[in-house]
C-alpha cells in the first residue's frame, strides 16, 4: 500500500455524539477550536492555530464537530462567514500540508471538507429554500426538513505502466510548461471504480489498461474528492496519444529517463502531498528521496 500524506486521521469522530447537542455542550469549555474562513485556515508558525471556546468569533459563523482526542478533548472547527478581525495568519490546506502533524493533517482535512461543503450549500436543492446546519455539521436542513448530507465525490487515479516498467504520463493544458502527472478523472454514477480507470486512460491517453491494482486513498478535500489509487498495465504504449483537450503532451519515461529530465529542468512532478507523487516515488524506489528532490515539484 501507498503512504499518503493526507491519510493520516487520528481523533476518533464519535459519530454518534453529532445529534446529541448535551454531550457536544459538554466537551465545548475543554475543547480544541480550529478557525476557517473563504478557503483557508488561520495558522500560526505554519501550524493550524489552536482556540479555546472563549475565542468563539463575533460574526456569523457555524460549529463542526471533528472529534476526541486520545486524552478525551473534543476538536471543533468554526467556519466564519465574517471576514476575520484578529491579527493572524490565514493559509491555505495546501501552503500548510507539509508541515503539519498526523493529527493536524486529519483536523484539516475533514475540517476543509466539511467546511466548503456547507459554503457551496446555503439552499436546499429540493425546495430552494434555506438550509440550516445541525447534527454538528454532518447535515442541513431547510425549513421544510430536507435533508443534505456532505458529499464525497470519487475521483479515480491511475499510474499506468508498460511491460519494460516505464510510466505514462501527461501535461494538462493549464499547466506551467513541464509539468507532468499521473492520470485522474471523476467517477460517474453508475460505474465502478475499475472501469472509471479503463475509461479515464483511454479517454485522456489513448491506451487500453488492464491488471489494476489497488494501492490506497486519501481525502482531496479541494474541495470535495477522496482520490482512489490504482496501477494498471498497456500492452500497446505506442498507442500512447493525448486527448489534445484536456491532455496537451504525454510520455513514457524509465527510472533514469525520468532522473535524468528532472535534472536538466524539463520536468516537474506533483506535490508532495498529492496520491500522483506517492505513486511515482514508490515505483521509482527508495532513492527517489535522494533522486527527485522537493525543487522538481510544483503545488
Ligand atoms: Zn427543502
Amino acid at each position: 500500500m501507498l503512504h499518503l500524506p493526507l491519510a493520516r486521521a487520528q481523533l476518533d469522530r464519535k459519530a454518534e455524539l453529532r445529534s446529541d447537542s448535551l454531550a457536544l455542550q459538554k466537551l465545548e469549555p475543554s475543547a480544541i477550536f480550529y478557525k476557517f474562513y473563504d478557503g483557508n485556515f488561520f495558522v500560526t508558525d505554519g501550524r493550524l492555530a489552536k482556540f479555546a471556546f472563549a475565542d468563539k468569533p463575533t460574526g456569523e459563523h457555524e460549529t463542526y464537530f471533528l472529534g476526541v482526542d486520545s486524552s478525551g478533548a473534543g476538536h471543533f472547527l468554526w467556519n466564519q462567514a465574517d471576514s476575520p478581525s484578529e491579527d493572524l495568519r490565514l493559509s491555505s490546506l495546501r501552503e500548510i500540508a507539509g508541515g503539519l502533524s498526523a493529527e493536524e493533517i486529519g483536523i484539516a482535512v475533514q475540517g476543509q471538507g466539511l467546511a466548503l461543503w456547507h459554503n457551496s450549500h446555503p439552499r436546499c436543492a429540493r425546495c430552494g429554500k434555506e438550509t440550516k446546519s445541525c447534527d454538528g455539521g454532518y447535515l442541513r436542513r431547510c425549513d421544510e426538513g430536507h435533508p443534505h448530507h456532505p458529499r464525497t465525490d470519487p475521483a479515480v487515479i491511475v499510474l499506468v505502466k508498460d511491460r519494460h516498467d516505464r510510466i505514462l504520463l501527461g501535461h494538462q493544458a493549464s499547466w506551467d510548461e513541464g509539468r507532468f502527472s499521473t492520470f485522474a478523472g471523476f467517477v460517474e454514477p453508475g460505474e465502478s471504480f475499475e472501469a472509471a480507470v479503463i475509461r479515464e486512460v483511454q479517454e485522456e491517453a489513448g491506451v487500453l489498461v488492464s491488471e489494476l491494482i489497488y494501492l490506497g486513498s486519501q481525502p482531496w478535500p479541494f474541495p470535495a474528492s477522496v482520490m482512489i489509487a490504482f496501477e494498471a498495465i498497456t500492452d500497446n504504449p505506442d498507442h500512447a496519444m493525448a486527448d489534445g483537450t484536456e491532455i496537451t503532451e504525454i510520455g513514457w519515461w524509465s527510472r533514469d529517463s525520468l532522473k535524468a529530465d528532472i535534472d536538466q529542468g524539463k520536468l516537474r512532478l506533483p506535490p508532495f502531498v498529492s496520491v500522483a507523487r506517492a505513486m511515482i516515488n514508490r515505483w521509482y524506489g527508495p532513492n527517489h528521496r535522494e533522486d527527485l528532490r522537493s525543487k522538481d515539484s510544483w503545488r
